[in-house]
């Protein structure tokens, strides 16, 4: 018999949310995951309508807003050519401002629902193989022990949210469907006092930067441009770099990060095509970056993977109540790919950075009717109970 009916590698945005939502429905549920609990990652937090959607559906969203993370109602777009917008946010489809927690915060709460829900959550412990029968078919997971053993965890489903690099999509042998050949290189800080309290974009010469209000009082500032001249601009060091591209976007946005204060290191993303792949195979699914990755300038990865945890979970859920499971996680893939596609074609061609201001607002358009027909099809959907039943 198995031990658990789903082991998910990798407890943040992609894996806790999915926990979440089948140890919920009453699944016997294992989390693994390879870093300390309550710990950050390379990100820059900023959550979209259909990201806050799914947290207040689930119950979890004043958590996070006791915690601090501010509310946010407008978002600033500055360009090159002079011009600016300016955009309040409509309390529609339950939402009425949008928020960008840290990830120490956000993946911390989303684990614990998943544990408080009745799953076993793991924190330290790297997978290190998948289990298989002698026809491939996966059947769980390796992992390396406190004490240095490798101890076999079964599962009828092996669920891989283990991100970009994922072990499991490698080790299942996911095929890659397509790949995408422009990146962004980002670097960014937390700044305190920024005379901002909103999402502002700003879009110069082949640079893009953005303020991120988030907790603890804190501005997320980023800056971003191709890999290559980030990598031309590093050789003056990073502090150099983030100051160069700073110059390059309009003065509105470098204006208030310059009356802020820095509150620490630069942090740093060399860049990395977007990717899909096989999301599903005997004994195996993918979820969040593992399976779709896109870049962060449209900051849309956590909307995204808290997404495709849901229609993971559906899939899942409907595969035991009766439904073909090869079915149910096929429809999984699908779904998933065409809500994503217009987005991640439009991402694609933003993280090219050879837009004008006529061309980038024209993108940032078609960014905005992406996400629209991606929450059409959330809102549509029944209230997720946000207790164990
Ligand atoms: C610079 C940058 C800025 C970004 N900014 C934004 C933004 O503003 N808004 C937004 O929505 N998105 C943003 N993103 C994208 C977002 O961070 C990702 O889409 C999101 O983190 C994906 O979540 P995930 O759970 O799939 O994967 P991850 O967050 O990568 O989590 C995967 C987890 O799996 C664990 N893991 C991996 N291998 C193993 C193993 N073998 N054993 C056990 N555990 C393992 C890792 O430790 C990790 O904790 C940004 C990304 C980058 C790079």
């Amino acid at each position: 018999m198995n031990d658990y009916d789903a082991v998910i590698v990798g407890g943040r945005v992609a894996g806790a949310s999915t926990a979440v939502l089948l140890a919920r429905a009453g699944l016997r549920v294992a989390v693994v995951e390879r870093s300390r609990l309550g710990t950050d990652t390379v990100s820059t937090h900023a959550l979209m309508r259909a990201g806050v959607l799914q947290l207040s559906r689930w119950g979890l969203l004043p958590e996070l807003v006791a915690a601090g993370t501010p509310a946010i109602r407008q978002t600033a777009f500055h360009y090159a050519d002079g011009a600016d917008a300016h955009v309040t946010l409509r309390a529609t489809r339950g939402v009425d401002a949008l928020y960008a927690p840290r990830r120490r915060l956000l993946d911390r709460v989303l684990v614990e629902a998943a544990a408080a829900a009745g799953a076993d959550v793991l924190h330290e412990t790297p997978v290190v193989g998948l289990r298989r029968d002698d026809g491939g078919r996966v059947l769980g997971v390796r992992v390396r022990a406190a004490d240095r053993r490798e101890v076999a965890i079964g599962a009828a489903l092996t669920v891989g949210a283990d991100g970009l690099g994922s072990l499991v999509a490698r080790e299942a042998g996911a095929e890659l469907l397509s790949r995408g050949r422009a990146a962004s290189a980002v670097l960014y800080r937390y700044v305190d006092r920024v005379p901002s309290s909103g999402y502002v974009w700003a879009y110069g010469t082949a640079a893009a930067a953005g303020l991120i209000p988030t907790d603890e009082d804190q501005t997320c500032v980023f800056v971003s441009t191709t890999p290559a001249r980030m990598r031309a601009l590093r050789r003056d060091g990073a502090e150099a770099a983030f100051h160069s591209l700073l110059d390059a976007v309009p003065a509105a946005l470098s204006g208030a990060v310059r009356a802020g204060r820095s509150a620490g290191r630069l942090h740093g993303w060399h860049g990395a095509p977007g990717q899909v792949r096989r999301s599903c195979g005997p004994g195996w699914a993918l979820v969040g970056d593992a399976g779709y990755y896109k870049d962060p300038i449209t900051t849309h990865g956590i909307t995204d993977a808290l997404r495709d945890a849901e229609l993971l979970s559906d899939a899942v859920l409907e595969g035991l109540g009766g439904g073909s499971p090869v079915v149910a996680l096929a429809r999984y893939e699908a779904t998933r790919d065409r809500l994503s596609r217009a987005l991640y074609d439009v991402t694609e061609s933003v993280a090219r950075y050879d837009w004008d201001g006529d061309q980038i607002r024209a993108l940032l358009r078609r960014v905005s009717s992406a996400m629209s027909d991606e929450l059409d099809h959330l809102d549509a959907r029944p209230a997720r109970r946000p207790e164990r039943v």
